[in-house]
């Protein structure tokens, strides 16, 4: 099973190439970031629990998300692997996932994660708050989610770097670009581990 995590600011295009992933190498999209959203918009109580935290930038109580996550992972049955997005975002949702795959007897292959300016960032953001209709997409909540990002979740490269699962992926560049460079390194994942 290939399972992957894409890691990186908000605004590397994490969404966009794991549409294209899922594609490629038959994975299911698990993203927590449009899980929270359809609970939002369909009106259920975790949606209203999580709207606050959403529309100030914070992170979303770990328990609500694990809970969350897992519950629509069970649902899927037999898909070749998943793709992790927006997931984990701290270390006990890291290791919680760690618990979890174990448990499934399988594991995370890869942590590819997006490098991108802090300046290309913000302009990305932006534009895309232009058509994405997202509340939280303006630039005051786009700044205290970079800062979450940097305090809380940064910090999890380093406990991937740990485990040898990190690969950083330059993230610059056109979406086809970027995206050669992540196959070219889940391909070189495939290779050495058949
Ligand atoms: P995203 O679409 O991944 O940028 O997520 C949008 C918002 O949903 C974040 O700013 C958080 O408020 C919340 N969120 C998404 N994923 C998580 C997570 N793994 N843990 C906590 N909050 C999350």
């Amino acid at each position: 099973m290939l399972n992957l995590i894409i890691f990186g600011a908000p605004g590397t295009g994490k969404g966009t190439q794991s549409l294209n992933l899922i594609e490629k190498y038959n994975l299911v999209h698990l993203s927590t970031g449009d899980i929270l959203r359809e609970e939002l918009k369909t009106g259920t109580e975790i949606g209203l629990k999580a709207k606050k935290y959403i529309d100030e930038g914070l992170l979303v109580p770990d328990s609500i998300i694990i809970d969350l996550l897992f519950d629509r992972a069970d649902k899927i049955i037999g898909p070749k692997g998943f793709i992790f997005d927006g997931f984990p975002r701290n270390t006990v949702q890291a290791e919680e996932l760690d618990k979890v795959v174990v448990e499934k007897n399988t594991s995370i292959s890869l942590v590819l994660h997006l490098d991108v300016t802090e300046e290309e960032l913000t302009k990305r953001i932006l534009l895309r708050s232009q058509n994405s209709g997202r509340a939280d997409d303006t630039e005051e909540v786009v700044k205290k989610r970079v800062e979450v990002y940097i305090q809380q979740t940064m910090p999890l490269l380093d406990y991937y770097r740990k485990q040898g699962k990190l690969i950083t992926i330059h993230g610059m560049g056109t979406i086809d670009e970027v995206f050669s460079r992540i196959s070219a390194a889940i391909d070189n994942y495939i290779t050495s581990n058949n």
